[in-house]
């Protein structure tokens, strides 16, 4: 008995951990950066208010799948880079960084005519 109520507990910490929201994971990214402080100024959008904003049709915001997040360059690219590790998907703007947790990550940094992939950028900064 004892050993079933332990297994039992043991696959809901497992449950509790795969299905662990983007807030959470942002959360433990926080605490690693303590010496920058960061600001959601986009977190759950309507189709309404996803429309009104220039959001994606099919942005990861309408899911609540995703955050913008500002703070100051040297900290935006420090969380960027962070998410990344964490197998988070993050675009960088000019000033803010979009973190989603769509299935297959990436790195993208919006510029004037669209999107410019990062993931070899940061792979390289990765190493060094
Ligand atoms: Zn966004």
């Amino acid at each position: 008995m004892k050993l079933l109520f332990s297994l039992i507990i043991a696959l809901l910490v497992n449950l509790c951990l795969a299905k662990a929201s983007i807030d959470k994971r942002l959360e433990k990214l926080y605490m690693k950066l303590s010496e920058c402080s960061y600001t959601v100024t986009s977190g759950y959008r309507t189709k309404k208010h996803n429309k009104k904003v220039g959001g994606a049709p099919n942005s990861y915001h309408l899911y609540d799948r995703a955050r913008d997040i500002t703070s100051t360059k040297k900290c935006r690219e420090d969380l960027g880079k962070a998410a990344l590790q964490e197998g988070l998907t993050v675009i960088y703007y000019n000033k803010h960084i979009h973190v989603d947790d769509r299935e297959e990550a990436k790195c993208l940094i919006k510029v004037k005519n669209g999107f410019r992939d990062c993931n070899n950028l940061m792979l390289r900064t990765r190493l060094e």
